[in-house]
């Protein structure tokens, strides 16, 4: 496969002709050339998006013509299901069950934005803010305008999806850049958005790594950036954006903290922690990493847990009943057998796993066995964020002392409450410092509704309507309702 450039609506050569290349982690072969932009490149898709904006077809599309594109988009996701899945096995290391709720849930989310398109209301008239006989007041709406957005690479579908959905539904264009070890699926996303009939610039999409980000947020004619990545590049981002004052939204990285109360149901609460700190290799921005289980249940918990740890079955992604395959890279692999032996060290207590595998089918890959790890909060894997197979499991004996420990991090993505008792599940989960928290559950999403983080877990959210929202500049237009100069008796303080 062959990855160009897709600027203003062709797919294009790198104008340096640099030409890198995506492997399979799973074993190492090449699955894609990609193009990586120069500079000339990336200026010159930053100059397809603005000229996009000010175009009339799409500035002034009607919200219904944008909510059908949407629902293009949507459809035609659906048409190229099979496509995109075998290449996103083979570039991202997803699982075939991952690679295809990943397509399943983005053309979902571009449905659910083609609805969201169609319902927006962008000039609403504020009663309760106006009086008769002086002023009416209205809220309008407004698309921000050009957007840089920048995804990593453990959900590449579903988060170029989460990134060009709200442009479409509120009339923003975009230059994404994908990231540079998953460039594929994007490029099909490219191919769809341009036969759904989305006009030339609105949407484009390079790839590239840290100097190709850099190179396009500080463009002067951006004015949103919208990033998925870690909480230090965020940080760097949001520095490097202060300069021209440009708006952000951020989801950045997750420790979350998820808590087995004594009265929880043993039957799913195992599996589900299994399945909060596993999928998709751990390498979730909302994994359950940290393991917080209540005392008195502690051992019969962990007994179903180190069976059904067992259970798990790691395996290259070339096998449909893989429950998780390779992580992304050797560099993330490294970074990751680096905290486990950091853990060792610190003499975190192993109850499981701690290695790569490297027998057999998994000698080519970057695999690493499911791994727990009993700690404190005095252990660096209590903080940090790891990005793969590893859970760090934590004793606590009241519930006070649960929820001070899952809000001991400076993240706040995620988390999660076992427990029969829903009121009781509900009243700590209103206590954690998170922006999703579920009950009995984990990891799923619900495009209706925000996702981001508290503290340095992001800035803003994604989905829901406060999403879109943070597409939209909002303008109060002021009407005047006196019109008698007479009755502005304000002008007279200058007179
Ligand atoms: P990363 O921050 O290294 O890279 C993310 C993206 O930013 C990539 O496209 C990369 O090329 C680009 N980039 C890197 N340095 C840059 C710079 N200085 N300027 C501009 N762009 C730059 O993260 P990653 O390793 O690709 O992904 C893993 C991280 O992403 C984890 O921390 C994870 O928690 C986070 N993540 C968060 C969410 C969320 O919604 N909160 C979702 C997925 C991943």
């Amino acid at each position: 496969m062959e990855i160009k450039l897709f600027i203003n609506g062709q797919f294009i050569d790198s104008s340096d002709k640099i030409i890198k290349t995506s492997i399979d982690p799973s074993n190492g072969m090449e699955v894609a050339k990609y193009h990586v932009p120069s500079a000339k490149d990336i200026d010159e898709a930053v100059a397809a998006a603005h000229k996009a904006f000010y175009n009339p077809e799409w500035k002034n599309m009607s919200q219904d013509a944008r909510a059908d594109l949407l629902l293009n988009i949507s459809e035609k996701i659906k048409e190229r299901a099979k496509e995109i899945v075998d290449v996103e096995i083979r570039d991202s290391g997803s699982t075939l069950r991952k690679a295809k709720a990943d397509v399943h849930n983005t053309a979902a989310f571009f449905k659910v934005m083609s609805k969201v398109a169609r319902e927006l209301k962008l000039n609403v008239k504020d009663e309760a803010a106006s009086r008769a006989g002086f002023s009416i007041n209205s809220r309008e709406y407004t698309p921000v305008g050009v957007c840089a957005q920048i995804i990593p690479w453990n959900f590449p579908l579903v988060m170029a999806g989460w990134k060009i959905g709200p442009v479409l539904a509120t009339g923003c264009t975009t230059v994404l850049k994908s990231a540079e070890e998953t460039p594929a699926s994007a490029s099909i996303l490219a191919e769809i958005i341009r036969d759904a009939g989305v006009p030339a610039g609105v949407v484009n999409i390079i790839t590239g790594g840290a100097d190709v980000g850099r190179a396009l947020l500080n463009h002067p004619q951006i004015r949103k950036v919208a990033f998925t990545g870690s909480t230090q590049v965020g940080s760097e981002i949001l520095k490097a954006i202060a300069t021209n004052i440009k708006t952000a939204t951020m989801e950045l990285g997750g420790k979350s903290a998820n808590i087995v109360l004594n009265d929880a149901d043993l039957s799913i609460a195992v599996d589900g922690a299994l399945y909060a700190f596993l999928y998709h290799s751990g390498q979730a921005c909302d994994s359950g990493t940290r393991l917080l289980v209540q005392e008195e249940i502690y051992p019969e918990f962990m007994d179903q847990f180190l069976k059904r740890i067992k259970e798990v079955k790691v395996a290259p992604t070339t096998d449909p009943s893989a429950g998780y395959g390779p992580v992304v890279s050797e560099k993330q692999m490294k970074t990751i057998l680096g905290f486990i032996e950091i853990t060792k060290l610190e003499n975190g207590k192993l109850l499981y796993g701690g290695s790569r595998l490297t027998e057999g089918e998994f000698s080519k890959g970057f695999f690493i066995e499911p791994t727990a790890f009993e700690i404190t909060p005095a252990h660096t894997i209590f903080q940090e964020e790891i990005f793969g197979p590893v859970v760090g499991i934590t004793k606590f004996k009241t519930e006070a002392e649960a929820v001070i420990l899952a809000n001991n991090s400076k993240y706040g993505l995620a988390g999660a409450v076992w427990s029969k008792d829903h009121a009781k599940a509900l009243k700590i989960a209103g206590q954690l410092e998170a922006g999703t928290v579920w009950i009995n559950e984990y990891h799923l999403l619900n495009p209706g509704m925000p996702f981001g983080g508290f503290k340095e877990s992001g800035l803003g959210r994604e989905m829901g309507s406060e999403g879109v929202m943070s597409y939209l500049e909002v303008r109060h237009v002021w009407e005047s309702d006196c019109d008698l100069r007479s009755q502005k008796v304000w002008f007279d303080a200058i007179f």
